[in-house]
């Protein structure tokens, strides 16, 4: 829309990590020059509301720290000295190194990495393009929701839940290892609505006094890791006093007399020894959800990014099939849509070429593959040869010693696509500047909602930036691969993508602003069944069939104790939650949001602070065998003693270490499918 002094408003998507994929609108001050920005109204889900650190957006495309020409290292790697070299230059060392690894090693010893920068269907997917068509390395992206995919999968059969529009209806919302104040204003936006009109509760649970939780009219404190425990002790009131829907589970679960005398063991003091929570406070809490006819189980990332994070996803997600509020107003549960998204990936990911015969290697698993742990590599090749698009793994990946350690191999030559000089492209022979969702063209999957949204781009690319796709593009035609997509504009790939799938044109979906493709399990009057062959939610899951690490894991829906448990050496549990000025380590450049944050802080109960002479404001270390680092301590009562909290991936230049959190976390893969348990770490603690 025109407006005065030539300022217009254009409608787009938000690219980031993050459930939401906001609708947004973007003033334009020129053609290269953003304003503020917006949520719009155009889309009922998120509903005109935007995170501050994206209202802020003209800082991060601004900056005057971005990247505007390619670099090529010329000092020692890691040292960070880099010279500016042309574009062409850029990609013909790149398309080199990858030519020379491949004639010495073979194709997969090349491995195209790619991670949560940018969640574009094609700026981030599009790499597999070259990746399936020169038989590189193929990636498993297991870094952020697997372990709660696979347990939700487990129970249900597919990524897919009710509509969380549907919390409009609710009496009770029931949040549950989630907080939304920080990580998904839109959800509380529906949460305050319901709670206003409705008079709806809401209920908090997780394992630090998160500002959803405080928010909460109830609030359940539990320690990390143990929140089956909880579930199971609820189912277990619920069958003992007659508030199971038997109708319901009969005609739609595989719940039989095993399962219930099974569930039927675990009583509330039972779970209040495991969990720290009082017993007759688990009682009030399963009375009041099972007594409830319109309640929605909201589950969120947190406490499933544990070593037993699938097996209690399963066990919290059966509470919402056992009282039978799927077939209820209101009712149902949702973790993450990513299932059932229909784009047609042959020209955006060049699907129709994968060669099943190519190795995968795990994307949280960089530091074991970069440093040449043979299971890690799956028996083949080393890695010599990278191009790493919307990834900051040095910061970011579990393990960081063992990344950054694999990163500065000098004979891996490594290239990383970016929009700044992040750790990891420090690390790197050379650098490209990488333009922002303002410069580029894309369609974002609402993995929180169940919308496409649509990303036309606003303004011209800042510098000397390329997008994603146009990398790709270029480095192809110097490897001789050929597919369709290469020849194509982003714009006639986006389009025959959403045309194949049925789901109109993409000038269409640009009017529009969002294409609903409908992934949803029907709640309520509609429910006819989870998205199982047989239409049965399963208590007794078939965990094998969900990844190669199901060794142990429950036959029934249960309570793991597999974590990484205190011990005397590390008598401290460490979880990391979101900051909410930074999304990962994207903003942590940015000047409002590192204002906001402020430097890293240790939160630890006054307890445990007593108990080692600690006071707010004391330097701390905490460390375990991977590593330590060191930062101020913060008194906190909102965590069971024992617990440990730091808010944010603060990069690593904030500790006097130059490595940050993620140094601690372990890089074993979750069972069943592999993923990183960033709140399942023990530590020590002491003055620093
Ligand atoms: S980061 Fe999340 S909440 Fe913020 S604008 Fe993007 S999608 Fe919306």
């Amino acid at each position: 829309m025109d407006g005065s002094l030539g300022i217009t408003t254009h409608r787009t998507a938000c690219p980031h990590d993050c459930p939401s994929a906001c609708v947004l609108e973007v003033e334009r001050l020129s053609p290269t020059r953003i304003g503020r920005v917006r949520g719009s109204h155009s889309y009922d889900y998120t509903a005109g509301t935007c995170c501050a650190k994206v209202a802020r957006y003209a800082e991060r495309v601004h900056h005057p720290d971005r990247l505007t020409h390619p670099l090529l290292r010329v000092g020692a790697k890691g040292e960070g000295h880099f010279a500016p070299i042309s574009w062409d230059e850029a990609l013909d060392r790149i398309a080199g190194a990858f030519r020379d690894a491949a004639a010495k090693h073979g194709a997969q010893s090349v491995w195209p990495y790619q991670s949560g920068g940018n969640m574009g269907m094609l700026q981030r997917y599009g790499l597999d393009r070259l990746r399936h068509v020169m038989r590189y390395s193929r990636q498993k992206s297991t870094i952020c929701i697997t372990p709660g995919e696979s347990g939700w999968k487990a129970g249900h059969g597919q990524a897919r839940g009710a509509d969380p529009r549907g919390i409009a209806q609710a009496d009770l919302i029931l949040m549950w290892g989630g907080n939304p104040v920080t990580t998904q204003v839109n959800l509380m936006h529906h949460i305050q609505q319901a709670r206003k009109q409705r008079g709806a509760k809401l209920v908090v649970v997780d394992a630090y006094r998160s500002p959803t939780m405080e928010a909460a009219d109830i609030a359940v404190l539990l320690r990390p890791g143990t929140d089956a425990a909880l579930a199971l002790a609820m189912m277990a009131v619920a069958l003992r006093e007659g508030r199971a829907d038997h109708a319901f589970l009969a005609a739609h679960t595989d719940f039989d007399a095993g399962v219930q005398a099974h569930i039927l063991l675990h009583t509330p003091e039972w779970a209040a020894e495991i969990t720290g929570i009082p017993a007759e406070e688990i009682l009030a809490l399963a009375r009041l959800y099972a007594g409830s006819d319109r309640c929605f189980l909201r589950c969120g990332v947190g406490f499933t990014r544990s070593r037993n994070g699938a097996a209690s996803i399963h066990a919290v997600s059966a509470l919402a099939v056992l009282n039978g509020s799927w077939s209820k107003p209101g009712g149902g549960a949702f973790f993450y849509a990513t299932d059932g998204w229909r784009m047609d990936t042959r020209l955006t990911q060049a699907s129709d070429r994968i060669d099943s015969a190519t190795r995968i290697l795990d994307q949280s698993r960089i530091g074991p593959v970069l440093t040449g742990e043979t299971a890690a590599l799956a028996g083949g090749p080393p890695v010599m040869a990278m191009l790493m698009q919307n990834a900051n793994s040095a910061d970011v990946a579990p393990d960081s010693h063992l990344v950054r350690r694999g990163l500065a191999r000098e004979d891996l030559f490594v290239a990383v696509h970016e929009q700044f000089l992040t750790p990891t492209a420090a690390l790197a022979d050379v650098v490209l500047p990488a333009t922002t969702f303002l410069e580029h063209d894309d369609i974002y999957r609402g993995l929180g909602h169940t919308a496409l949204t649509i990303g036309p781009r606003v303004i011209e690319p800042w510098g000397e930036a390329r997008s994603n796709s146009a990398v790709v593009a270029r480095l192809a035609q110097r490897l001789g691969a050929e597919h369709e997509s290469f020849g194509m504009s982003d714009v006639e790939i986006l389009d025959a993508a959403l045309q194949g799938a049925g789901l109109g044109t993409w000038a269409e979906a640009v009017a529009a602003g969002t294409v609903d493709v409908g992934n949803r399990i029907p709640a309520g009057a509609a429910f006819q069944g989870f998205p199982q062959p047989d239409g049965r939610f399963r208590f007794k899951p078939d965990w094998a069939a969900l990844g190669p690490y199901s060794a142990g894991m429950p036959a029934v829906a249960s309570y793991w104790p597999n974590v990484e448990a205190a011990t005397a050496e590390t008598p401290f549990r460490l979880i990391t939650p979101p900051a909410r000025s930074f999304l990962n380590t994207s903003f942590s450049e940015t000047p409002g949001s590192r204002k906001r944050e402020g430097a890293p802080v240790l939160l630890l109960h006054p307890e445990d602070a007593a108990a080692q002479g600690i006071a707010t404001g004391m330097q701390v270390r905490i460390g375990n065998a991977r590593g330590s680092i060191t930062l101020a301590a913060k008194l906190f009562d909102g965590l069971r003693p024992g617990v440990l909290a730091l808010e944010g991936i603060h990069p690593g230049t904030a500790f006097p270490e130059g490595i940050g959190v993620n140094a601690l976390v372990g890089a074993d893969p979750v069972a069943p499918g592999g993923g990183v348990a960033f709140h399942d770490s023990a530590v020590w603690l002491r003055p620093a």
